[in-house]
């Protein structure tokens, strides 16, 4: 079997015929290989507390350190609990290597300036991590990089990619409208005009989607902050590629200083064990939530690609293979900011919150908190509009959220 649900009818051979590769599921449990010099292996990798190593002798050291040998140097440089987590992440992202960060903003930026240098233009999605937005509006042009922001379709980025343009970045599923990104015709763009692309996948995780399986993608990142940790206590980032492409981001990350720390590492290992699990079921019960809340009078839209009747249905079926469509979605109110503010306040199970990928049903309001840095004519661009809020559906049951949410909407 491959990483998707089978079709209807199709018979799953026992012991699942896929030769000797395990699911995805097992792999994100299995494949934390950590380098164990003991007979035993712990089941749970050991949080590798050190900044520093000792050796045998200078030649040792100078081996090591100069990559002759392989081993490890210094905490910057990763250590086993890192490189267990680069192992598992590589893997459900079917890429040959991964590297990690203290933040997913870490991996944003290290992973870009590893492709851009001064004179060098970025073709960034419009619908755009606000803290992705600052660091490409306040930080880029003071290095000589320029940005063009662009829809998520294939015309509209071919259409602003210049002869100095190096870097498409395109976030899979766009938070917090939850529109789906054109990534097949992106990628085919990308690969005529000789542009690297960089996909941001985490609001889709690698449950959804793996960009890498497609021909033309570079680089694929993520805050393990969100769907990846999935458990709200950790802040993290992790880019994948190809060997080479990883090693120049390893240099520079090491340079930059970015590394994580040892016991994020690990909780973000610990993390992404349930993935599969979570995803699941979080997008099950978004499901559940999106259908309930189409026919609630204060609610104009619904944004959520697994209702049947959105625009991007097909494509987020075909891009995600009928495993799910996300655990976020969009509402956007009839009343605007007041009613927003209303229906917030009076939810009880659900709860205004700044993140999400956690297992708490969280909701905002992306128009004064996480795209406030846009301003007013980009956000409304970009579809940002006062009445939306965004919902991170968590863990809870269906049963106790959707009534929670009628409740909250009609007091809107
Ligand atoms: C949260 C987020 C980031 C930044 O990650 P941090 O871990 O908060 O630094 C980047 N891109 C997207 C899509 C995010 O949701």
């Amino acid at each position: 079997m491959e990483d998707r649900t089978p079709a209807a009818g199709d018979q799953e051979p026992p012991l699942r015929g896929r030769g000797a590769r395990p699911g995805f599921a097992t792999r994100a449990i299995h494949e934390a290989d950590h380098a164990g010099q003991i007979a035993e292996q712990p089941v749970s990798p050991p949080i590798w507390l050190t900044s520093d190593y000792l050796y045998e002798g200078l030649d040792h050291y100078a081996d090591v350190i100069s990559g002759r040998r392989a081993g490890y140097v210094y905490g910057r440089y990763g250590n086993p609990t890192h490189v267990a987590l680069h192992n598992v992440l590589a893997s459900l992202e079917e890429a040959e290597s991964a590297w990690s960060f203290a933040s997913g903003m870490a991996a944003v930026h290290t992973s870009l300036t590893s492709l851009l240098a001064a004179g060098d233009h970025l073709v960034a999605q419009r619908t755009l991590y606000g803290g992705s937005y600052s660091l490409f509006t306040t930080v880029f042009p003071r290095y000589g990089i320029e940005v063009t922001f662009a829809d998520a379709e294939s015309a509209a980025v071919s259409a602003a990619i210049r002869p100095s343009t190096r870097v498409v970045l395109i976030e899979t599923l766009a938070n917090p409208t939850f529109r789906v990104a054109d990534l097949r015709g992106i990628a085919s763009v990308c690969v005529d005009r000789g542009v690297a692309l960089v996909v941001d996948n985490t609001v889709a995780t690698p449950y959804l989607l793996r960009p890498l399986e497609l021909p033309g993608v570079t680089l694929v990142l993520h805050s393990t902050s969100k769907y990846i940790g999935g458990h709200s206590d950790v802040i993290g980032g992790v880019v994948a590629g190809d060997r080479g492409r990883i090693e120049g981001i390893r240099r520079l990350a090491v340079d930059q200083g970015a590394t994580a720390g040892s016991f994020e590492a690990w909780l973000t290992l610990r993390g992404v064990q349930t993935l599969s699990m979570r995803m699941a079921r979080q997008c099950e019960t978004a499901l559940i939530l999106a259908q309930a809340l189409s026919s609630s009078p204060a609610v104009k839209t619904v944004g959520y690609c697994g209702l049947p009747g959105h625009g991007d249905h097909g494509r987020a079926s075909r891009l995600f293979g009928g495993r799910g469509y996300g655990a976020m979605l969009s509402l956007e109110l009839d009343e605007g900011f007041a009613a927003a503010a209303r229906a917030c306040e009076a939810l009880r199970v659900a709860r205004v919150g700044s993140s999400f990928g956690g297992l708490h049903t969280q909701v905002c309001h992306p128009a004064t908190t996480s795209h406030r840095q846009l301003p007013p004519e980009e956000r409304s661009a970009a579809g940002i509009v006062d009445g939306l809020l965004r919902v991170a559906v968590g863990g809870e049951d269906a049963d106790d959220l959707v009534p929670d949410f009628i409740q909250a909407l009609e007091k809107a």
